[in-house]
């Protein structure tokens, strides 16, 4: 069967036909979710040169002026300011560089990037390039965590299986995670890396005081995954979307399995996870899921890691069971 063609609007963006309540100074006013939608067609005029390059070539354009010798990437200019309005000529630069500065990390968006999160962006100065271009970036280790990008960090590019002319085709790895083969490779696409060959950070051997504070915290789980799954909006969090993770804790491993609006828990492993959690304390998990704490500050302070960074929309829609629960307490 022909696959859908994918909407400008995806559908997690779509609020669903629902409204609310608000009491202010002692009167109700009701308040409902609404749209209004307004659809265009953009030329990127001048820069089409450079997006056509970089969907149907897998190459980076840059402008060179005839004068100074400036290449300014993207090629936003014509002529150069700096010249008299000189003549510029469209050059290639290299798909490698360095950042301009440590790039700031979204773990929030709205739900137009939220298939993007965790990512970084910033400024790369392609080798060729005398100005810096702005991408977004990822890590092929798991998830993307402070202190993977810094100024100064190689970059190599990377371009998406599925180009259609914009900037996030393509969006910049760590050169250090690459082969020799795959830096040297000119346009590297996703398909070139082994995105499931990230590197499990090790736990220490089993304590006594590990398995039971691992039973302890099995326990609580339980009830906590009991709570979730009697809660018609936790329920709705997780409508749609089936996922198997294995959670691996110093002592002991337990399967938190998404099965389409039903949560469930057990002790012990599985082989046939979609991803791979690593808790350096099992409570870290209890927290979350009790919104008594949050699994995505547990990521970025590398309390929690997962193995797979697009996974991080599964840790989301947990986090948002939590919230949801909490608030039908109220
Ligand atoms: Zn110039």
């Amino acid at each position: 069967m022909a696959k859908r063609k994918q909407k400008i609007i995806p559908s997690a963006a779509i609020p669903p036909e629902e409204g609310r309540t608000l009491t202010i100074d002692g009167r109700e006013y009701l308040e409902l979710n609404d749209a209004m939608h307004t659809f265009y067609r953009r030329t990127m005029g001048e820069l089409s040169p450079f997006f056509l390059a970089l969907r149907n070539e897998k190459k980076v354009l840059g402008a060179k002026c005839s004068v100074c010798g400036i290449v300014r990437v993207p090629p936003m200019a014509e002529r150069c300011p700096d010249c008299d309005f000189a003549a510029v000529e469209k050059v290639e630069v290299a798909d490698t560089g360095v950042m301009l500065s440590t790039p700031p990390i979204t773990y929030f968006a709205n739900s137009l990037f939220m298939e993007q999160v965790p990512f970084a962006r910033g400024r790369v100065i392609l080798e060729g390039a005398d100005t810096a271009l702005s991408i977004n970036l990822y890590t092929t280790t798991g998830i993307l965590v402070p202190g993977i990008f810094k100024r100064g960090t190689k970059i190599k590019l990377v371009f998406r299986d599925k180009r259609v002319g914009r900037i996030t085709d393509v969006y910049g790895v760590p050169a250090s995670e690459l082969t020799k083969e795959q830096l040297a490779k000119e346009g590297l696409q996703e398909k070139d890396i082994d995105w499931e060959a990230t590197v499990e950070p090790k736990l220490p051997a089993p304590s006594a005081k590990a398995k039971s504070a691992f039973e302890k915290a099995a326990a609580q789980m339980k009830d906590i995954v009991a709570d979730l799954n009697s809660c018609e909006r936790a329920k709705k969090d997780i409508a749609g979307w089936k996922r198997t993770i294995l959670v691996k804790t110093p002592g002991g491993n337990f399967v938190i399995s998404i099965d389409d609006g039903a949560l469930s828990f057990k002790k012990g492993g599985t082989t046939k996870q979609d991803f791979v959690m690593v808790a350096k304390n099992p409570t870290t998990i209890l927290n979350g899921l009790a919104y008594k704490g949050s699994l995505t500050e547990a990521i970025m302070k590398a309390d929690l890691w997962i193995s797979k960074n697009v996974e991080f929309m599964t840790v989301f829609k947990l986090e948002r069971m939590a919230r949801s629960l909490a608030r039908s307490r109220k």
